[in-house]
């Protein structure tokens, strides 16, 4: 099954009706490999209608098929999950989103564990940068700013 197909499922299985505007909403957002705002897709497919659009992105967030990631600046930014397990690498100048997982941050968060005897039940963990297309585009950061994002 593609993700298209397991995407449009998911709307189904909640009763949500599959119409023309629904799977053009879910064309759209599958396009956007490094995330969107709510807005871009009401603005991308007019005809869904903004209450559609909404309604459907927060289905998709309670699903697990969209991760929703706040922003400081602005509105939150929405990404297709990919791995099961993942963290997010995020370009402050333009908001362009990846995912990643390292072992060693895992082991280490897995050691906290150990260490305080406490129950880990989850984490998030979100790398804020200037991202390589903005930083040969002459994009700068103040290094303050930056630092504020991470609280
Ligand atoms: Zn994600
Ligand atoms: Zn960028
Ligand atoms: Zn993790």
């Amino acid at each position: 099954m593609t993700l298209r197909e397991s995407i449009i499922q998911k709307l189904e299985d909640n009763g949500f009706r599959i119409t023309g505007s629904r799977v053009k909403l879910v064309d759209s957002l599958i396009k956007h490999e490094e995330g969107f705002t709510a807005e871009e897709l009401v603005t991308e497919v007019r005809e869904a209608g903004r209450a559609t659009v909404y309604r459907t992105i927060r289905l998709l967030v309670d699903q697990g098929v969209l991760c929703k990631l706040a922003m400081d600046s602005g509105a939150p930014r929405y990404t297709v999950s990919g791995m099961a397990h993942h963290h997010h690498i995020i370009c402050v100048h333009c908001g362009s989103v990846r995912e990643f997982r390292q072992t060693v941050i895992e082991r280490a968060l897995k050691s906290m564990e150990d260490d305080d005897g406490d129950t880990v039940v989850g984490h998030r963990i979100e790398v804020f940068v200037l991202c390589a297309a903005c930083r040969a585009a002459g994009a700068k950061v103040d290094s303050i700013r930056a630092e504020h994002q991470h609280s």
